[in-house]
This record gives C-alpha cells, structure tokens and sequence, in this order.
C-alpha cells in the first residue's frame, strides 16, 4: 500500500512551480524574450569566481576518497570551525563548532529542526505570508500549523495575534528575516517584542517554545538595513541557514542548523537535531560543498545588481499606481492587488505575458509575488506590460 498522503503531496505541485510551467510553455509558443517570468526565486547573479576556484582547487588539490568521501554525520569538524569563527567574528554570538550541524540546504535543516522539536500534535506558529514548504515540514514532523498575521502596513508580526496563539501545545515559532515573499526584515524592536511574549509564554505554561530563524536571505540587506539576528535576542533559538541564495548555489545543497549557545538545554537540543538527522537520513551533507562554503565564508555574490533590480522594479510598479512596501531585503516585493483578489491580479496579468505569484500560495489572499532575481532587461522590458496591467485597472 502506498502512502495517500504522500501521493497527495507528490500531485499537488506548488503554485509557483505551476507557474513556472507555464511561462516555460508560452517562452516555447511566443519566444523566450516575450515572456516575464517573475515566478520563481532562483538567483540570477552568478556564483562569485571565488567559489568556482575554490572547487577547481579542490579538485586539484584534494586526494578523491577525502574530497567525496563520508563527513561525520553532523559535518566535518574543520568546516564546523570555520563557520563558527566566522560567525563569532561577524555577530558575536559565542558559539563553538559543536553548535553547527551541517545540511543539505535550509529545507533539510528546517526538517530536521522541527522533527527534533515537535512532538505528535504540537503547535507550530507561522507568520503569514509565509514560505509555503513550512507548512509541510510541519505536518511531516506530526505537528499542525497555526498562523498568525502579521501587519500589511510595515510586515511586522501582529503581536496581539501572536499572544492569543501562543498555548501550553506551541513546540515552535518559525520566523524568516528577510522575508520571502515580503521582502521584510524584523526590526530590533519586534525581536525584542517577540522574544518578551515567548519568555511569557515559557514561564506560564511551564514549557520549551523554540525560535526557528529560517536564513536563507541573511545576506540580502539593502540601503542602511541593520539586520537584527533572532538569536542575539531570544535564548531558545535554532538557525536554519543555508548558501543558497547568499552564493547563487541553490543546485549544490549546503546549510546548516546552530544550536544557539544560550538556549537553555543546549546540548541535549544538538543531541536531538543529531538524532532527528538520523531518523531522516539526512546525514553528512554532501562533502565537496562543506569544503566550499567553509573557504567562502563572508562572500557572497555581487548583491549590488539585486539592490539595482528593486530599485528598478519598485519605481516601475509604484510609479503604476499599484501599492506596494518597499522590500529592505531578499528578492522579492509583494504587490496589493487592485481588486483585493491575488489569484485575480495573476491571471489578468497573464493577459500581458507577466507572470507574478498570487499569495494564497503564502496563506494570505490580495496580494501577488514578484521575483526580482531576474536580469536587469527583463524588468526593463517588464514596464510596458505592467503599465498596461495597470491601464487595464483604471489605475493610469
Ligand atoms: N526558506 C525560505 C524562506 C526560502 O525562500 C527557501 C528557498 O527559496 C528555503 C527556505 C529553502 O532553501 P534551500 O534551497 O537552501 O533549501
């Protein structure tokens, strides 16, 4: 007998991904040029060179049985090191190599996070809009999902909202900064907010409730941006980071999870994390991209050519008369639908070969997505499309 639920989940492709489909059909009826795919959040920016010599070394330099060979199971203990410097250097954390568990990007690191953390029927809080895998990750490690709103007119966590979620059940709160697909990054004060409801929350109900900063998008800071760091605010916090977006290098897997060396059970926490690794199989990530991210920390792709990207599309879409926050960071800005419906705003945009994600698919109706890790021409080209879009809204 097979697994119904997996099937399901195995059927039902993501929105975005429809999407992506989608344009890939009409590039192939229409042409590639005239199609404006803003769908997905792969990054255009290539990897800096850096990383490229970095696995030519590699493979030069490194005897093969070592280079792809088996790692200890929580990561090798050099790259461990190194990625604890570092981030002791760049924001003081206190942290040693034994906090870091190594992984095959964010998603495996927020798998295997929640499983360590949830137990059957625990809750598990999100902020809406969110990214929609939580979700799934969630229900994987047998807990449920409860969310919570955040404000529309800053993406701030609704901290009233917030306080009435909160139970003697909640294992967890995910948080994402910055946001995909707001764009959002916590300011310091809604981190200290939130870290004081969950201190409250702890000592009421007698329990544990862990931080997940999910990370994927540290790096991404636009203008003067001061990111605030979760973990520098909140004992009980696990970081899901991974060098996907930081790098360009979603294809090669690597992430990792740390244990913050505050929380109050640390190591019995990184004892659980090795554990929930094991049950999942997600062991020893892939050993060749250890090596790389352990020889780049601190660089990063040249994210200057994504802070000109949302310069671009943010003045060609306000400048429509179409509403939208200013993103702080990520590649992403979040656009309130003239109608009030997201799914309505997609499709007539369809009707001008723009492709934007409606926002049902992140648990919040009115709104659409656009990726702006696209190049620089695209959304040059983009202007026409989206001052018709807007025309046809009576909005010019
Ligand atoms: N979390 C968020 C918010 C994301 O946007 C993504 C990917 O787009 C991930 C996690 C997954 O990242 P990775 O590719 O490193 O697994």
């Amino acid at each position: 007998m097979l697994n119904e639920k997996m099937i399901q989940l195995g059927e039902n492709s993501s929105v975005i991904r429809e999407l992506f489909e989608y344009g890939n059909r009409r590039k192939a009826e229409i042409g590639e040029e005239k199609v404006l795919d803003f769908s997905l959040g792969n990054p255009n920016v290539p990897a800096p060179d850096r990383v490229t010599r970095s696995f030519m070394h590699l493979l030069e330099e490194t005897e093969a049985s070592l280079l792809h060979g088996y790692t200890s199971a929580p990561g090798d203990m050099s790259v461990r090191k190194a990625v604890s410097e570092y981030m002791n250097e760049t924001y003081n954390i206190g942290c040693e190599p034994t906090d870091f568990y190594m992984t095959a990007g964010a998603a495996a690191s927020l798998t295997i996070t929640l499983r360590s953390v949830c137990r059957e029927g625990n809750q598990v809080i999100v902020f809406t809009p969110y990214f929609p895998e939580y979700k799934v990750f969630i229900e994987n490690a047998g807990g449920v999902t409860v969310e919570v709103p955040v404000r529309t007119e800053d993406f701030q966590p609704d901290f009233e909202a917030l306080s009435e979620a909160l139970s003697p059940d909640t294992a967890a709160v995910i948080v994402n900064s910055p946001n995909n697909p707001t764009g959002a990054v916590l300011t310091e004060e809604s981190l200290k907010q939130l870290a004081g409801y969950l201190e409250e929350a702890q000592e009421r109900f007698g329990t544990e409730i862990f931080l997940i900063s999910d990370e994927p998008y540290r790096e991404l800071i636009y203008d003067e941006v001061k990111l605030a760091l979760p973990v520098n605010y909140y004992n009980n916090t696990i970081v899901c980071y991974s060098w996907s977006k930081s790098l360009s290098m979603p294809g090669e897997r690597i992430g990792y999870i740390m244990v913050s060396p505050r929380a109050d059970r640390r190591r019995k926490i990184f004892t659980a994390i090795c554990g929930s690794g094991r049950s999942l199989g997600f062991v020893c990530a892939p050993s060749m991209m250890q090596y790389v991210a352990a020889m780049n920390q601190g660089v990063t792709s040249d994210l200057d050519e994504y802070a000109k990207n949302r310069q671009l599309i943010y003045e060609i879409v306000t400048g429509c008369g179409f509403e939208a926050v200013r993103p702080d960071g990520a590649f992403y800005l979040f656009v309130k639908s003239p109608s009030g419906d997201g799914k309505e705003f997609s499709e007539r945009a369809k009707k001008y070969e723009l492709l934007l994600v409606p926002s049902d698919s992140f648990g919040i109706e009115g709104y659409v997505r656009i990726s702006y890790c696209v190049a620089r021409k695209q959304i040059e080209r983009s202007e026409e499309a989206f001052r018709a879009l807007a025309a046809d809204y009576g909005l010019l």
